[in-house]
């Protein structure tokens, strides 16, 4: 049976209707008719205004953000989507802590909703570095859909997995 790493921890018969939407090959169109919106966020600078804005928007009192950018590495590291860094960096005599976010660059191209997403989860981690009750409650704060968001996110991540051309048989989960 084929292993659905993005819907891990999902119960078993939402994973089976997946697959089943998957064998139907009807999960790329059915995410397509709810995801249609595509974004013009294309390079690191509009990604940094995009998040800026947002952070001014629900999170302006967070620390400021030094860099945000696409990742082209992230997107082959199991469940590491997006993520955020404090670099400590000496300036003058003190160290001054420096935020940093990172997203991997599958969301360049994905559609507008999940780069919401993404960046929302990136955002609420600057105030929460776990995946706890008050980090969700800033996610849903910023994006009131958050947990479907989330949930569809991995079913496209799911879907763009199925689309490759399977060149290692092997079931590498782990
Ligand atoms: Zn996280």
């Amino acid at each position: 049976m084929q292993s659905l790493k993005y819907l891990i921890g999902y119960p078993e018969h939402l994973q089976a209707q997946v697959r089943s939407l998957i064998e139907q090959d009807r999960l790329g169109g059915i995410l397509r008719d709810k995801y249609g919106e595509s974004h013009a966020v294309r390079n690191d600078r509009q990604l940094y205004e995009y998040t800026v804005q947002m952070k001014d928007r629900y999170l302006r009192k967070a620390e400021p953000l030094a860099r945000v950018a696409y990742d082209n590495r992230l997107q082959m590291v199991k469940h590491a989507l997006g993520t955020h860094t404090t670099v400590s960096r000496v300036q003058g005599s003190r160290l001054k802590a420096s935020r940093e976010i990172r997203i991997a660059s599958v969301f360049r191209e994905a559609p507008a909703e999940f780069l919401k997403m993404i960046v929302v989860h990136e955002l609420a981690h600057l105030k929460q570095s776990e995946h706890n009750k008050p980090f969700y409650q800033l996610c849903t704060h910023m994006a009131a859909d958050y947990h479907q968001l989330e949930f569809d996110l991995r079913l496209y991540l799911t879907h763009l997995e199925c689309g490759k051309p399977q060149a290692n048989p092997v079931d590498e989960s782990n």
